[in-house]
């Protein structure tokens, strides 16, 4: 079970640094197993260069109980795992367009990315934004903990993003979808477009809820 969760957690990881979307060592990614150990990314080390036999292992309760020491940010993801029972995984990138968009000014906290297309809305739901806080800060933990039971994605202010969802594999789809989305909203920044109205939403939620979260 941890062996195949590990394989793939590094598979994942990979995928993403193969898109760019993890450079200069950035970027973090965990899997909760079923006896609710955390496997999740070392600290210092590439998702794109990870091996099964060495990632950090964390008990529920966070503590560090295998492997090398984890990602500073483990926080973030156990604020996660603690508020969403349903959470099997979590992605946290430091993606180019996402974390551009997390610097706009004006951006709504609990609703920050616009409702562009319809699986936006289905892998995200509403995005919140958090204030900047050092990486690493248990702050962000704490507040993703007061958050997480109302959103399964995050934007960290001047930092990135934070999405979660059932399996590891709907988690990276999800953040590909919100870095997607804030690419296409920095393409249409300048120009007057549609967004989904609140009908759409309701019609996309009606037929399927939130199946990917
Ligand atoms: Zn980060």
């Amino acid at each position: 079970m941890l062996d195949d969760a590990a394989r793939d957690l590094c598979a994942k990881g990979a995928a993403l640094a193969v898109q760019g979307l993890a450079r200069a060592g950035s970027g973090n990614i965990s899997v909760r197993v079923e006896d609710g150990r955390i496997l999740i990314s070392p600290t210092g080390e590439g998702l794109g260069t990870m091996h099964p036999d060495a990632l950090s292992i964390l008990a529920p309760d966070g503590r560090h109980i295998g492997g090398p020491a984890p990602s500073k940010e483990w926080p973030l993801h156990l604020g996660v795992y603690a508020m969403r029972p349903d959470a099997g995984a979590v992605v946290h990138l430091h993606s180019p367009y996402a974390t551009a968009w997390s610097m706009v000014e004006g951006l709504d906290p609990a609703n920050c990315l616009p409702p562009l297309t319809p699986y936006s809305v289905m892998r995200l739901g509403c995005v919140a934004l958090l204030p900047f806080a050092v990486p690493g800060d248990a702050v962000l933990g704490d507040w993703v903990c007061e958050r997480a039971g109302d959103h399964s994605a995050f934007l960290l202010a001047n930092h990135g993003p934070v999405v979660s969802a059932r399996t590891l594999k709907d988690a990276v789809f999800a953040a590909e979808e919100l870095e997607e989305t804030a690419r296409l909203a920095l393409l249409l920044a300048a120009v007057p477009h549609r967004t989904l109205s609140d009908a759409d939403i309701t019609a996309i939620n009606a037929r399927y809820g939130d199946i990917y979260r």
